[in-house]
């Protein structure tokens, strides 16, 4: 099938549409010597990109913000015709997120970039005044995965421009149209070319960038992939930021509005053709609200639309290739013979196109089962029922991922009294997968769902080297820690300590009268 052909032979990628597979261009791959020389000429360029006032680089990202919104609808067609997504879901949770990462990094970037007093508690060490300068590291390499195309290295990219780095990017191999149309879009705004470079490719040309002398590596991806990545990383000692899976639960409480929660469930799991990190991968339902929550669910399912993205009346479009479409039959198939039950879906729908699988609801779901502890990424619900909240955070916790989490009732404290006993990145009330949308929120994982940050000032955080910067007030002095130690000195040091530090009020003055002795310091150099 075409979609297979999506896959590099040799030098050359082939870029399909997964609705239809239809070939929409032929891509070198570049080689390992092309992306150590596109490194090279990020390095080159970055010095004077990092030494350019704020205002210039938050004015670039201004015009970004311009040229994107002009081109809005070519972006969000192209996300649906080389990623699959319904154009108003690209729309929503692509571009209009970006636009917003943009607009959070022109209103921080001054104040965050802003060098920062650093009081001293300690007295003596009040004859400094010390400072934390944020550099940036110079070229970041990031590595994206296909399901957010635009939006995760466009959020990443600019937060890492405007702190003042280059920037080369490696898409996945499935959409390199997208990240190529983010360069334009930046090129178009005004950025010098040789800050922002993509090299197109699949795995090995993502091995090379980690090889080549990038100085920070932001990486997206399955924690398989991220693993490797880590260790390659870690053998050059390069800083990374590991952004990975998700197996996200949704609980939704015997107060929780079955209404509101049944719709949000649907979304959580189905949209982007559930092809989402933050997607609902594990639901558990309270045993009073189970039947009637799955009831309800069947129902409004057979109200979705699912159909090519292009067409504004489709809620799912495809899923990205083939090799996803397999894992799904395979989590789904050994489901049902382990015993849940298939309410909904359960099977491809060639009838639409090459990578259509139809919505799927499954109940008495049990950990046993592969669909309960490894990532689906594919349009499917599993429900589970619990008796207690300790029995849902237990199962919630069950789980070597942590990336996000819902809890799901008309209570905000008993809700808030959950999120702080479940390990995830994110814990969201009342609804599902839109933190990521929120350009202040920082995103990402407990356990093995990654580390570090993106988004918001964390994310800016992760692109920036903290520099300490220390001034002696008293630069004519010698100071009282230096050579010239011996008994006077020792007992001197000893009473000062107590001065400090001592348990009871009358040590701390001894020891004060003590300490005097350090003033008569013989520096002896
Ligand atoms: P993937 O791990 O297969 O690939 C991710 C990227 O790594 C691709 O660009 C790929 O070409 C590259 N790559 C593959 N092998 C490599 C190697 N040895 N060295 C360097 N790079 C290599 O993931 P995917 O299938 O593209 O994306 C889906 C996964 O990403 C899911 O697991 C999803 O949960 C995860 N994801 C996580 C987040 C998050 O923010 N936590 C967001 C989106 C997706």
């Amino acid at each position: 099938m075409a979609s297979e052909a999506k896959i590099a032979s040799g030098g050359t990628l082939l870029s399909h549409n997964p609705a239809t597979g239809e070939l929409l261009a032929e891509l070198e791959c570049a080689t390992p010597e092309e992306v150590r020389s596109a490194v090279l000429r990020a390095k080159t360029a970055q010095p004077q990109w990092q030494t350019t006032p704020v205002s210039e680089r938050v004015a670039l990202l201004r015009r970004f913000q311009n040229v994107l919104s002009e081109r809005r609808d070519d972006v969000a067609r192209l996300l649906c015709r080389e990623a699959g997504k319904p154009v108003a879901e690209a729309l929503a949770t692509e571009v209009m997120v970006v636009l917003d990462a943009a607009q959070f990094c022109i209103r921080h970037a001054h104040e965050f970039l802003r060098d920062k007093p650093l009081p001293h508690g300690n007295i003596v060490m009040n004859i400094k005044r010390g400072k934390l300068v944020r550099e940036p590291y110079g070229v970041i390499g990031i590595i994206a995965p296909w399901n957010y195309p635009f939006s995760i290295p466009a959020i990443e990219t600019l937060g890492a421009l405007v702190t003042g780095n280059a920037v080369v990017l490696k898409p996945s191999e499935l959409t390199s149209l997208i990240a190529l149309e983010l360069r334009r879009i930046l090129l178009a705004a005004g950025l010098p070319p040789d800050l922002m470079q993509v090299v197109v490719g699949e795995g090995p040309v993502g091995a090379a960038l980690i090889e080549s002398p990038i100085d920070k590596l932001i990486f997206t991806g399955s924690v398989g992939t991220g693993k490797r990545v880590g260790e390659a990383a870690a053998r050059r000692l390069l800083p990374v930021v590991l952004e990975l899976g998700g197996k996200d639960p949704m609980i939704v409480l015997d107060d929780a509005n079955l209404e509101i929660a049944t719709s949000g469930a649907l979304w959580g799991a189905f949209m982007n053709a559930g092809q989402t990190c933050l997607s609902v991968e594990r639901c558990y339902v309270h045993r009073t609200l189970y039947e009637p929550f799955l009831e309800m669910c069947k129902k409004k399912m057979a109200r979705l639309r699912i159909g090519n993205g292009i067409d504004s009346e489709a809620d799912i479009g495809p899923m990205i290739h083939e090799r996803q479409l397999r894992i799904v039959e395979e989590h789904v198939n050994d489901a049902i013979q382990q015993g849940a039950r298939l309410l909904a879906g359960g099977r491809r729908m060639t009838e639409l196109g090459p990578n259509y699988y139809a919505p799927t609801l499954l109940a008495d779901v049990t950990h046993d089962m592969r669909l309960m502890r490894e990532e689906t990424f594919g349009p499917v619900l599993p429900v589970a029922p619990f008796d207690s909240d300790e029995q849902a955070i237990d199962l919630a916790n069950n789980s070597d991922f942590g990336l996000a989490a819902s809890v799901w009732t008309r209570s905000r404290r008993r809700g808030e009294a959950l999120a702080a006993k479940i390990k995830a990145g994110t814990v969201m009330l009342n609804d599902v997968i839109s933190c990521f949308g929120i350009a202040d929120a920082p995103h990402g994982g407990f356990k093995h769902s990654g580390i570090g940050r993106t988004h918001g000032e964390l994310g800016l955080q992760e692109m920036v080297q903290i520099k300490y910067v220390d001034v002696d007030l008293l630069p004519g002095v010698r100071k009282p820690w230096w050579f010239g130690y011996g008994r006077p000195y020792q007992q001197a040091m000893e009473g000062f300590v107590d001065a400090l530090f001592a348990v009871r009020w009358g040590a701390r003055l001894k020891g004060l009268l003590r300490s005097v002795g350090l003033l008569r310091h013989p520096n002896r150099i």
